[in-house]
């Protein structure tokens, strides 16, 4: 089939917002930037306002400040998955001993590591020129926790992992976890200190806010359709419409919805659940500290300071949703395991109840690569997050950018390396296969 063939995309879904994260609820509303309301020329237009398009708007300003950039963001900026998300803005692969990685070679993870260090890079200067505060973005690493005999092998072969690539690291017993978690739970940790920790919402206003003219941001403004328009594009949105040279697509899965990358994308949700504010001498420890789990099915748990008292945050259970849509139902099932999961681990915070609830979306590809590059003439794709956007679709943001200027990297050499995302079985056997894959892999991460 002749590709260049094709000249309208129509968009046949537009993301649905899954449940009020806690993250947005706890900050002041927000004020969104005007929709678009006119028609409008532009030299690049990023579809989407998560961590991909913003940062894609940002390195696009660094390599040419008069470069005219036109952000659609389909809802209000931070009540995506970019502000839902647990925010670990990680700097080492969560899972160097794990099945997905056992056959990673040294220098892919040098580059993964690279890929994720220079996410850290771009968003630590944004930390810095803008002042922002340890509350919204604090480099103090993060802990890699236990609770199985399975998960303790794990972090050892981890530890073991990282010493021969020569990253600092620390491995952390029972009474130091309990130092640091106040929890008797845990049965071991790692802690490694690159990973950014984030308020993710308030991070992802943040770096919509800095950005400045000639680049503009249009809030509630979803891209409807695109077509070809003299040597460019022409975007539709429900009340204008943007004239591009150049398109980024950082929708993350609804790339799809544009009849991009079909088949080879996995709509995986993922859940929060974060309690009300209690007495800090509740529970010992440190007031703030942020663990992903020692197994890759396993439970995130964050330690939130504020004024009114303390928070823990719970992450845990994916479920595989093809419609890139969940319902309260899914958030409510969620919401039962992670009570299990917090009175299990913090039992003197009984009574403590869970004050907000929600899902987001996250496009993994089965072969854990980006769906990333020129997909059509002009049209630029930074999408397939595999589920740690912060860091990933940071970088694909950055290599985007990069790549519509012709801007050479070691980021973007990278990027031309990776392969393309694999085609996946049709339905519903992909449906079938990864419900049985994902309940098989909860299952083993047990406890977790
Ligand atoms: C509960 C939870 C915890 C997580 N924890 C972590 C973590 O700690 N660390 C980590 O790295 N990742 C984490 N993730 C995953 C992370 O949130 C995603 O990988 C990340 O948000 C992907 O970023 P993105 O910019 O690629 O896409 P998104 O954040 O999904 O942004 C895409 C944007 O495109 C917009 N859009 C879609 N279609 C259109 C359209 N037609 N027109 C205009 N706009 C459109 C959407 O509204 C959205 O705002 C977590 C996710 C969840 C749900």
């Amino acid at each position: 089939m002749n590709k260049a063939a094709k000249t309208v995309f129509v968009a046949s879904r537009l993301p649905k917002r899954a449940g009020v994260s806690g993250w947005v609820a706890t900050l002041p509303p927000r004020t969104p930037r005007p929709a678009l309301g006119e028609a409008i020329s532009a030299d690049v237009a990023i579809i989407g306002g998560g961590f991909a398009g913003l940062t894609a708007a940002h390195r696009l300003f660094r390599l040419d400040p008069t470069l005219r950039v036109a952000i659609l963001e389909a809802g209000i900026i931070g009540e995506g998955p970019a502000g839902a998300n647990s925010g670990f803005i990680i700097d080492l692969p969560h899972e160097v001993s794990s099945d997905d990685f056992s056959g990673e070679s040294e220098g892919k993870f040098r580059d993964s590591v690279l890929l994720q260090r220079s996410a850290i890079a771009l968003a630590s200067d944004l930390a810095g020129e803008n002042g922002w505060g340890k509350e919204l973005f604090d480099p103090c690493g993060r802990y890699s926790i236990a609770m199985s005999a399975e998960g303790d092998k794990h972090l050892y072969a981890y530890s073991q992992q990282l010493a021969k690539m020569g990253e600092s690291h620390r491995l952390l017993k029972g009474a130091e976890i309990e130092a640091v978690t106040g929890s008797k739970a845990f049965t071991s940790a790692l802690f490694s200190p690159g990973t950014v920790i984030i308020q993710p919402a308030a991070y992802i206003r943040g770096v919509a806010d800095c950005l400045k003219e000639p680049v503009r941001l249009f809030e509630q403004t979803p891209a409807l359709s695109f077509e070809r328009c003299g040597d460019g594009w022409l975007v539709k949105t429900p009340s204008g419409s943007v004239r591009a040279v150049k398109i980024i697509m950082a929708n993350n899965g609804h790339a799809e919805s544009f009849g991009f990358f079909r088949r080879r994308l996995l709509h995986v949700f993922t859940y929060a659940s974060l309690t009300e504010e209690f007495d800090p001498g509740r529970l010992g420890g440190e007031r703030k500290w942020a663990a992903t789990p020692a197994l890759p099915m396993g439970t995130t748990v964050r330690r939130i300071d504020t004024e009114g008292g303390d928070r823990i945050l719970i992450r845990s259970r994916y479920s595989y949703n093809p419609g890139i849509e969940i319902g309260d139902a899914d958030i409510r099932s969620a919401g039962r395991l992670h009570d299990g999961k917090f009175s299990h681990r913090f039992p003197t915070l009984a009574g403590v109840g869970m004050q907000y609830r929600w899902g987001g979306a996250m496009a993994l590809t089965h072969n854990h690569v980006p769906a990333f590059g020129e997909i059509e003439r002009g049209v630029f794709a930074a999408c397939g997050c595999n589920g740690l956007g912060a860091s990933n679709s940071t970088a694909a943001g950055i290599a985007a950018a990069e790549r519509v200027l012709g801007h050479d990297s070691e980021l973007g050499r990278i990027y031309s390396r990776l392969a393309a995302p694999v085609l996946l079985p049709p339905q519903p056997l992909t449906t079938i296969g990864a419900k049985i894959h994902l309940a098989w892999r909860e299952w083993r991460a047990g406890t977790e």
